[in-house]
């Protein structure tokens, strides 16, 4: 049995994680949950799995939480939990479902532990790329991707002669909901429209992200640091349908690709049971019920937040954090409807233009430094 830390339990994904281990057939467990506000749902949570270590990051809300903690559960209040869950000797794995760079801690701590990472937080990678993968590589630790287009070229490399003659990835992308707006209306869009997702559902972080292409981009970053592969390496192909979960050319022009229904479970499952192929609740592909498989280029005019992606990663060093913070400020006003759409990659280009952007990613502290001077100055921004 292998005893999962949930980290982000109360999440869209930690949620699937959790169907995941309930149809797992005892092979799967629940070692530690971590979650930040959602207090009813984490106790429905702690009292269903009895982790051994289970809290809450939102200090006030882990105070409402702690009198309803079962005997048996080592309850941590603060953001201390992150590291305690994901780095604990009654957990084997660590399933990083929290949104943000706020997940990076634990990534690391799981890491430091010698657990292998079951990895959906990709802004830990996109901040901390190069440290969590050299710290996995001397820790002989695993990162299994959990996001849907790496799990599928994760798939497509899964024997080492494919390794060697990967030549190019074609990362899909549905799109989002603008894929078909004109430029003057996707201006005028609200946060509400932006959360109508065509095929995915989520968490609401990461589908701002899907409207304005950053999660593409944030995703480009992500397989570079993954697959080890240059930014040239990776061509983003909008696929509205979202069966084709990415695919892989290799030397010989032959394409390899992962396809299936849109439901998370499959890769997280996967993540957790690599390399076993095991039943999952997820729905069967019906091939004949689908019209048709399309595929377009993506328009970078509207949805810049693409280039700017690609201007970091090859910028290298503290840009994608400084990438990642300005969009996390600017995703979070513009669901407070502070901003307007274009407004977000606006900021993100002009933190992008600040000297930390230029520095090497010498270490975590610089990381972290960087993200919150990038936050400060963009929330100063944003009130201007
Ligand atoms: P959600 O917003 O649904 O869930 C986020 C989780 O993180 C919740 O459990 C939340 O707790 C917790 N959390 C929020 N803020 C903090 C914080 N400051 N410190 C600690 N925990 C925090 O997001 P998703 O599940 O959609 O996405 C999670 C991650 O997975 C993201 O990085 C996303 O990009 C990635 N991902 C998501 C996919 C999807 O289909 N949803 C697909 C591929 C990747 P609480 O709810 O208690 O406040």
């Amino acid at each position: 049995m292998k005893r999962v830390a949930v980290l982000g339990s109360t999440g869209f994904i930690g949620r699937q994680t959790l169907d995941v281990v309930d149809c797992s057939g005892g092979e799967l467990s629940v070692g530690a949950l971590t979650a930040h506000k959602n207090v009813d749902l984490f106790l429905e949570q702690v009292h269903k799995y009895r982790p051994k270590i289970a809290g809450m990051t939102d200090l006030a809300a882990a105070e409402k939480a702690r009198p309803h903690i079962p005997e048996g559960v080592k309850f941590i209040a603060g953001e201390e939990v992150l590291t305690a869950a994901a780095g604990s000797d009654d957990v084997d794995i660590a399933l990083a479902a929290i949104v943000g760079i706020a997940g990076l801690p634990s990534v690391m701590a799981a890491i430091e532990a010698g657990h292998d990472v079951a990895l959906a937080n990709k802004e830990a990678l996109v901040t901390g790329g190069a440290l969590v993968t050299s710290a996995a590589k001397k820790n002989g630790c695993a990162l299994l991707p959990v996001d849907s287009e790496h799990s599928a070229i994760f798939q497509c490399l899964q024997n080492d002669a494919n390794k060697r003659g990967l030549s190019r990835i074609l990362l899909t992308c549905s799109g989002g909901p603008f894929r078909t707006w004109a430029k003057e209306d996707i201006a005028r869009a609200k946060a509400s429209d932006a959360l109508k997702h065509p095929t995915w559902s989520m968490g609401a972080k990461i589908t701002i992200d899907s409207s304005t292409l950053m999660n593409k981009g944030l995703e480009i970053i992500e397989a570079g640091w993954l697959f080890d592969v240059t930014g040239d390496q990776i061509e983003v192909v909008v696929h509205p349908q979202s069966i084709i979960h990415s695919m892989v050319e290799f030397s010989d022009n032959s394409v390899l690709g992962q396809l299936g229904n849109a439901d998370m479970r499959i890769p997280i499952q996967y993540a957790l049971r690599y390399p076993n192929r095991v039943d999952s609740p997820a729905a069967k592909l019906d091939l004949f019920a689908l019209k048709a498989l399309t595929f377009e280029q993506p328009d970078t005019d509207r949805f810049p937040c693409l280039k700017l992606a690609r201007q970091a990663m090859a910028a290298g060093g503290l840009a994608p954090t400084v990438l990642n913070a300005a969009n996390e400020v600017a995703v979070d006003a513009y669901l407070h409807d502070q901003i307007g759409f274009y407004d977000i990659p606006a900021l993100v280009e002009d933190m992008l233009g600040r000297a930390e952007a230029a520095a090497p990613a010498e270490n975590i502290a610089a990381v972290y430094e960087t993200d919150a001077v990038i936050r400060f100055a963009a929330a100063a921004a944003i009130r201007r």
